[in-house]
């Protein structure tokens, strides 16, 4: 055991709808990197994954095709989400021995599906595979106390959906996703940008203003940026200056199915839990909680103070992470869907 064990590592995946990372036990993160395959229609196989497919979406020739497999959190393409999952694990594999595999996939991911990407995982070489609930691994990574009886929200915004989970005793009591999160949020700025300064601007640039200037509760009112885009009436290149305040009012409405997908957990949480949560206030992970003032959108909506994650991009992967290295302890917390396997 002891020399299987030193050439054996374990591997913690974080299959997200927007960024797939990777943890090696020993080394760290790995792979971070986004969830996009580029497929080569001729003979089905990856082109290329995550960055370097990233860069083609929009400028591929007619027989590669780049695809975000998992988009709104569910397997939209089977064979895609396949490919992609199998060319990063083999990317980070060299030299590890059978390895362990941990892999944290959204809750909309369908029983069939769980199997495909298990599968996968095996295929690519993995001793043994076990899925975590996303939410669940979030909890982990963020550092909540799971393991003890006391009530715990995560709330998970990533790019395709929202997790929203109130745990205990390592398992969840009771979570709600809904598919409005990151995407939804860069969607609504484009919509503005059309709608208002009649300027088309694509998915990367209404990215960058969100990151940029985005704010989810009035902190930064002053901040203005240049926008580069298609003047929707000329059809020529034009560059107009759109005002933080804006962009906030733009993306009220995804923002606001967020915060009540927060409310109604908290609303069917079990009062001891409830009181639990006050106590300790609410935890954001996933991309989406580095939008400027979320913890104060949602704490200010619900009356519940509300902390973001250290590192909230890194929560689900660390979480699997910790799942495999400390085994004994949070093995309970793997998702009951292994058992129908
Ligand atoms: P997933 O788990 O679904 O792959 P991630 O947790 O990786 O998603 O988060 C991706 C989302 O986070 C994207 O929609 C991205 O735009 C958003 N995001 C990343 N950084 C920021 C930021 N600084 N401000 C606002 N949104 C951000
Ligand atoms: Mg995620």
């Amino acid at each position: 055991m002891g020399i299987l064990r030193s050439f054996s590592k374990d591997i913690g995946i974080d299959l997200g709808t927007a960024n797939t990372v990777i943890y090696v036990s020993g080394e760290g993160i790995v792979l971070q990197e986004p969830s996009v395959v580029a497929i080569d229609k001729r003979d089905n196989t990856a082109y290329a994954v995550g960055d370097e497919a990233n860069k083609m979406i929009g400028r591929t020739p007619g027989d590669i095709i780049a695809v975000r497999p998992l988009r709104d959190g569910v397997i939209a393409d089977f064979d895609a989400a396949e490919m992609m999952l199998r060319a990063f694990i083999q990317r980070v594999k060299r030299g590890i021995f059978n390895p362990r595999i941990a892999i944290g996939i959204p809750s909309g991911v369908t029983g069939v599906e769980w199997r495909a990407v298990m599968d996968a995982a095996r295929r690519a070489g993995a001793r043994e595979v076990y899925p975590i609930d996303e939410p669940v691994a979030a909890a982990i990574g963020a550092g909540l106390p799971v393991t003890e009886a006391t009530g715990n929200m995560i709330i998970d915004i990533g790019g395709g959906t929202t997790e929203v989970a109130v745990m205990s005793l390592q398992g969840i009591v009771l979570s709600e996703s809904v598919r409005v999160a990151g995407d939804e949020l860069n969607e609504a700025i484009m919509n503005y940008m059309k709608k208002v300064h009649n300027l088309v601007v694509g998915e990367r640039t209404s990215e960058e203003i969100k990151i940029k200037i985005g704010s989810a509760y009035p902190t930064n009112d002053d901040a203005s940026m240049e926008v580069r885009g298609l003047h929707l009436l000329s059809g020529m290149p034009r560059t107009v200056t759109v005002k933080a305040s804006e962009i906030r009012e733009s993306m009220a409405e995804p923002l606001s199915v967020i915060v009540e997908a927060v409310k109604r957990t908290l609303e069917r949480t079990p009062p001891e839990l409830a009181a639990d949560i006050v106590d300790r206030g609410i935890m954001l992970a996933g991309g989406g909680a580095l939008l400027n003032g979320i913890d104060t959108l949602i704490s200010h909506e619900t009356g519940i103070v509300t902390h973001i994650a250290p590192a909230p991009l890194n929560c689900v992967v660390m979480g699997a992470g910790h799942v495999l290295e400390d085994y004994k302890r949070l093995s309970r917390v793997l998702t009951n869907r292994i058992r129908n396997f």
